[in-house]
């Protein structure tokens, strides 16, 4: 995979931004207003290190927009991460929520470093440093970090003991919805750990019903074998799928017979990636890409289908798990090729849906079983998935420009009622 932004990735927003706004006439203020995100919020914090050496961090929390509810997004511990990263997406956070119709808003964060490069104690520091730093500029009903790439449930658990540890005692029961994707045992929801992976299985599963698609004896190839791409491959083969390719930060591995999803996660869990998987053999990154399958899951970081690579992809569907893997040029020739996109905005919704569900069960003191939580995922993504391919026909348009509608019709409406303060 190419390591180095092809583009700012913000100019992607942008760009996928003004289109869509163009062909929906989106009223010009309330342009104006979302073409600007709220609030951006960078620190730069001292933590210890295991050898006693002092080391600075750079962190980001980006706050876009917030007028359908709480700021709301994930936090990112990766060398790449920089402010047009952040900013990107953000933006595209406040969409997903529009266009699942649910109460919260844009917002993402992050550290700029290479978490494979500390110990465990050290990423602890630096996760609790990171919260005091952000201090009330998140909060349960104000700003809601989650899992994304290189965090996980325990990087959850550390920022709310440190964000309860610094409200005053009598309040500290009622900040367990600060983050959400925490260990289950922490206030956590069954089903948030897979909920990003499933609502992309259940978008492939309606697309496959849509297009009388047969899933069963269909193949698959997946970039990024993580949170979203491995639950999304173990998921996809219950249809009957196989898995053909995969490709993660270690390298790309193939095999024509399949790869077993369920075994190649306990490799990845016990290796740290998928190089050198017994019964693969090792594939270099343009063929990966060239790999003849039925459906594409990127699910790892942005800019990975470009003018570039978009030309050598013999796919029929591309499930976007990632946030952001297509560019503008490389959607231009998806969309020459024929190839059908179930774009980042939709696809990937599943996470802050089941984030949704988390926070409302934290503030009701409840506890939800897998088949509400699946259930209710379930609901909320197909008519996520309706509304976005009723306006793709409406407007005889791309499916992307199409939930951009979906999200900017509801902004656009809120604005409009609400009016502009003073
Ligand atoms: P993760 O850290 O669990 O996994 C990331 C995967 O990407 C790993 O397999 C890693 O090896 C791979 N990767 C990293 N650099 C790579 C490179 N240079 N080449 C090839 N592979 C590389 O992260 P995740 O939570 O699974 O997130 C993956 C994507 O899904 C991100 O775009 C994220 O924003 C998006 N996403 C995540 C969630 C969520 O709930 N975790 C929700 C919505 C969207």
């Amino acid at each position: 995979m190419e390591n180095k932004k092809q583009l700012n990735v913000y100019e992607n927003v942008c760009r996928q931004f003004n289109q869509a706004a163009d062909r929906m006439n989106l009223d010009f203020e309330i342009r104006k207003i979302l073409s600007k995100t709220m609030n951006e919020i960078s620190v730069n914090f001292p933590v210890k290190m295991d050898d006693g050496r002092i080391e600075m961090f750079t962190g980001y929390r980006v706050q876009h927009n917030n007028v359908l509810g709480p700021f709301k997004g994930g936090l990112r511990f990766h060398p790449a991460v920089d402010i047009h990263e952040v900013r990107a997406l953000a933006t595209w956070m406040t969409w997903k929520s529009a266009i699942m119709d649910i109460p919260f808003g844009g917002a993402k964060g992050g550290i700029q470093f290479d978490p494979r490069k500390y110990s465990r104690n050290e990423l602890e520091r630096i996760t609790r440093r990171f919260t005091f730093a952000l201090g009330c500029n998140i909060g349960p009903e104000y700003d809601i970090p989650a899992p994304d790439v290189n965090t996980n449930a325990q990087i959850m658990a550390w920022m709310l003991d440190t964000y309860a540890s610094t409200m005053p005692a009598h309040v500290r029961q009622a900040c367990t919805h600060v983050v959400t994707g925490k260990p289950v045992e922490a206030g956590g929801s069954i089903g948030r750990d897979k909920a990003t992976g499933q609502g992309v299985v259940f978008t492939i599963v309606q697309w496959a019903k849509d297009t009388r698609f047969d899933l069963n004896g269909a193949t698959y190839s997946v970039q990024g074998f993580g949170n979203v791409g491995s639950w999304a491959s173990r998921l996809l083969k219950s249809y009957g799928a196989t898995l053909i390719a995969v490709e993660d930060a270690t390298g790309a591995i193939q095999s024509n017979d399949g790869l077993d999803p369920d075994i190649l996660t306990s490799y990845v869990n016990d290796t740290g990636g998928v190089k050198d998987f017994p019964g693969s053999k090792k594939v270099e990154h343009a063929e990966f890409f060239t790999t003849s399958v039925d459906i594409f899951i990127p699910a790892a970081l942005e800019n990975q289908i470009t003018a570039a690579t978009a030309p050598g992809l013999n796919v029929k569907l591309i499930a976007e798990g990632a946030n952001g893997p297509t560019d503008p040029d490389g959607d231009r020739i998806l969309q020459e090729k024929g190839i059908n996109v179930l774009p980042d905005i939709l696809c990937n919704a599943g996470g802050v849906i089941v984030s949704y569900f988390e926070w409302l069960q934290n503030k009701r003191s409840e506890f939800w079983d897998l088949v509400e939580v699946d259930g209710k995922l379930y609901k909320k993504i197909i008519s996520g998935y309706h509304r976005v391919r009723e306006t793709a026909q409406e407007f005889k348009m791309d499916w992307r420009t199409a939930a951009y509608i979906v999200a900017l019709r509801r902004l656009e409406k809120v604005y409009k009622d609400r009016g502009i303060f003073p």
